[in-house]
């Protein structure tokens, strides 16, 4: 079993090779801790300038991550490497084994919990830890996320509106190498204590993603993530070799697609029980059908027509049968040319 480490100064992070820990941040209700696995590989191939340090589970019920990072750790050869690679496949732990989006052990949501306090509940210690002893370790930041119980997504890496143009540019290019179908630039107004956020405002190369649905593990969402970060080492000459890809030979160009804007996010206008027509990643027009809205309490009454508010292509839409009103419903993205982003 991987060491327990109680003082993160314990942790050499320089240490050449392969180094599986078990970092404890104690629970704050009982005596314990929450064991956050970390697997540290410093390639014996020489120094790299631009470490990658990637993170799964930061929300517990999103399974893609962690199985794909789980097995990085395991598979990579630190004598086939250069540079540093830093995983943190289950970074909400206590989230994790509970099958859960949010901790229960303080229900904080890892991903609204950042820069953190070393002062604050497990969740909040925890982004913290990566926030002071993490990040200064890379400066390539990979998030791996799905779609949780929350919402169907085609598949798809993502970032925010970025001001500064190279780093953008770097994003956009570094975000293309999960030969994902779709790159969605996506709304910084919709939350705020985004792990994203934090790299995003430290200047890194920050790739979100979306990678599955349901609390499954995705087949094809692994491969996505597991491959995709492999192309990632590759392009900064951690790891040598060809580019990969994932997708079928003849798939069209990944689609850059932006719901940078907060009315892209329609809000489920009633209770009820939801009836999509069109599938998550699909091309729609103007005042078409995407799905209904069905009021039980009148099984004689006709659903409501939910209809596209602009054409796009459909980036999200709820997954459960019973939105609630309020929670959003879908996003419908606008299509981007590449040169918009990378200059
Ligand atoms: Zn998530």
């Amino acid at each position: 079993m991987p060491a327990v480490v109680h003082n993160f100064a314990d942790i050499d992070f320089d240490l050449p090779g392969k180094h599986h820990y078990q970092v404890a941040f104690h629970l704050d209700g009982s005596w314990g801790y929450s064991l956050v696995p970390l697997t540290v590989i410093n390639g014996t191939r020489g120094a790299n300038a631009n470490g990658v340090l990637c993170f799964g589970g930061t929300h517990g019920n999103e399974y893609e991550g962690q199985v794909s990072l789980k097995r990085l750790g395991t598979d990579l050869d630190p004598d086939q490497m250069a540079g540093r690679l830093v995983l943190m496949p289950q970074l909400s732990e206590s989230a994790c084994v509970a099958n859960t989006r949010t901790s229960p052990l303080d229900g904080v949501n890892m991903n609204r919990a950042f820069p953190g306090n070393p002062r604050g509940t497990v969740s909040s210690r925890i982004a913290n830890f990566v926030k002071t002893r993490i990040f200064p370790l890379g400066r390539i930041v990979i998030d791996i996320h799905s779609g949780g119980m929350e919402g169907a997504f085609p598949y798809c890496t993502s970032f925010h509106p970025i001001a500064d143009p190279a780093q953008r540019a770097e994003i956009a290019k570094v975000s293309q190498l999960f030969d994902t179908g779709f790159v969605l630039i996506y709304s910084s107004a919709m939350a705020s204590g985004l792990l994203s956020d934090e790299a995003e405002a430290e200047g890194k190369v920050t790739i979100g993603s979306e990678l599955g649905a349901g609390a499954s593990t995705d087949r094809l969402g692994v491969r996505h993530a597991y491959d995709g970060v492999k192309n990632v080492l590759r392009h900064y000459g951690l790891l040598d070799g060809q580019m990969v890809k994932i997708r079928p030979a003849g798939s069209v160009p990944t689609r850059l697609i932006k719901a940078d804007k907060l009315d892209a996010y329609v809000p489920a206008p009633a209770n009820g029980v939801w009836e999509p027509v069109v599938h998550p990643g699909q091309a729609v027009e103007k005042g078409e059908l995407l799905g209904r809205l069905h009021d039980f309490s009148d099984h004689s009454s006709q659903g409501l027509n939910i209809l596209a508010p602009r054409a796009g292509f459909v980036a999200m839409l709820h997954l459960g049968a019973r939105p609630l009103k309020g929670q959003t419903l879908f996003v419908i993205a606008e299509n981007v040319e590449w040169t918009e982003v990378t200059g």
